[in-house]
């Protein structure tokens, strides 16, 4: 790593959460010719072997695995502590029994994902970039950028003007950047939080992923490697509050209950986090010399785990068409370059949020014709091979135009 004593770059990112630090990573190991500046002005507190599970964890998809392979941080990750899950179990109302249940097995994988917390993955992506000679980290906000013919000037904190070919926004849903660079989002409320937190169970949950769809909103279980389970549970405002004030006892008993006691009592819990819950997505993508990623670009519900996930192929994509460009002598930044990503990227997050967001609603309504519909659907999905084939490959990240450092 570099300590930014010149000002010239090919690529600087706004934003070094666990989306903007993988373009840094992916497009500097691939091309060491090539100038990464990545803007990050919040480091996080480094992971620790000896610290607690976070309580942010993601259930990573292989197409995610493959892009922190190739980023050089997943040698790393999987060196500490990941949770490989090979089933998931979905089901609503009082019936465990009738529940859709996907396995690794049925795709030859050997497991669905990783649950892996979130610390773990920035962590090891900051070790990347320091040890990347072409990459820079610079504790400072992005604070205005400027678009010209062949560059895009940015200024950062201490640091004063620095050009490049490209300035990507990856600061997360409230985006500076992109309001910087006139970019316009639309999106809503759920009106719902997402309460999260550590439990140990009764019964042993066997590499399951697990979920339950409840009227106020969905209660997944994630499996973790040393036999404890991360919950998100995503409820309304109201009830998330009241869930927040619960002791533990009361808590842990309100857990068992919302997962239908499926892994017998809660027997331990930590303390617990709320999230609230929203959809967003950019109407566009790019500006010249700009693109969004990840967050900045789409939010969506955290009931399908796809939100990073969808970041890391809009990383994949970005950095496949930026690096190309760099091969071929094209200029990186160019519209065309930028047009080629937006359209590459968006349909397909617009479509997860969609399918995401009308999963959700479609679960909310509990009378009239609409359940037995649900049902009737889950029935035929649980006994067609080939659907499920295609529903669990995209889950895992491995459905579209996958870009080719997405693919292991
Ligand atoms: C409860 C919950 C559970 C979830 N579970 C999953 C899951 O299982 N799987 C999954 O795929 N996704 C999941 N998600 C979604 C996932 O957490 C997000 O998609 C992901 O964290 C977004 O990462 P990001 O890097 O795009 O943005 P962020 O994490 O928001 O990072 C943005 C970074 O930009 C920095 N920044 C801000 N302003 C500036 C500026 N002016 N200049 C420079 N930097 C700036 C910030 O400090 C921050 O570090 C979940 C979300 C929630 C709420």
């Amino acid at each position: 790593m570099t300590t930014a004593s010149h000002s010239d770059f090919d690529l600087i990112i706004a934003g070094g959460g666990m989306v903007g630090s993988a373009l840094g990573c992916l497009v500097a190991s691939q091309s060491p010719a090539v100038r990464v500046c990545v803007l990050e002005p919040h480091p996080p507190q480094p992971w620790s072997p000896e610290d607690a599970w976070g309580l942010r964890v993601s259930a990573i998809s292989r197409a995610s695995q493959a892009v922190l392979k190739h980023a050089g941080a997943w040698s790393f990750i999987a060196s500490q502590r990941i949770s490989g899950y090979s089933r998931m179990t979905v089901w609503e109302g009082d019936n465990p029994a009738r529940n859709l249940t996907f396995s690794a097995e049925e795709v030859g994988a050997p497991e669905l994902g990783h649950i892996v917390e979130n610390s773990l993955v920035q962590s090891a992506l900051r070790r990347r970039l320091e040890e990347l000679p072409n990459a820079s980290l610079l504790a400072a906000p992005l604070e205005g950028a400027d678009a010209a013919p062949d560059e895009v000037v940015v200024m950062a904190g201490g640091y004063g003007a620095m050009a490049a070919k490209l300035l990507v926004g990856a600061d997360g849903a409230g985006s500076a950047t992109r309001n910087m660079m006139g970019l316009d989002t639309r999106g809503w409320s759920y009106r719902q939080r997402a309460v999260v937190a550590t439990i140990r169970t009764e019964l042993p949950h066997e590499d399951t992923a697990f979920q339950r769809f409840l009227p106020g909103g969905p209660i997944a279980f994630l499996p973790l490697c040393d036999g404890g389970i991360s919950i998100v549970w995503s409820n309304t405002e109201d009830d998330a509050a009241r869930l927040m004030e619960l002791d533990e006892a009361d808590f842990m008993l309100a857990v068992g209950k919302a997962s239908d006691f499926v892994l017998g009592e809660i027997i331990h819990t930590s303390p617990r986090a709320a999230f609230p819950l929203r959809a967003q997505y950019a109407t566009r993508y790019t500006a010249p010399r700009f693109a969004l990623v990840g967050d900045a670009a789409h939010t969506v519900h955290p009931l399908a785990g796809q939100g990073v996930n969808l970041g890391f192929l809009d990383v994949a994509a970005l950095a496949q068409v930026f690096l190309d460009a760099m091969d071929q002598g094209r200029d990186p930044g160019d519209s065309g370059c930028l047009r080629k990503y937006e359209r590459w990227r968006k349909g397909e997050n617009l479509a997860m949020l969609a399918a995401v967001d009308g999963i959700g609603r479609m679960y909310k309504i509990g009378t009239g014709p609409l359940p037995l519909l649900r049902r009737l659907g889950v029935d035929l999905l649980g006994r067609a091979p080939l659907a499920r084939e295609i529903f669990i490959r995209r889950a895992m990240g491995l459905g579209g135009d996958i870009p080719r450092w997405a693919i292991d």
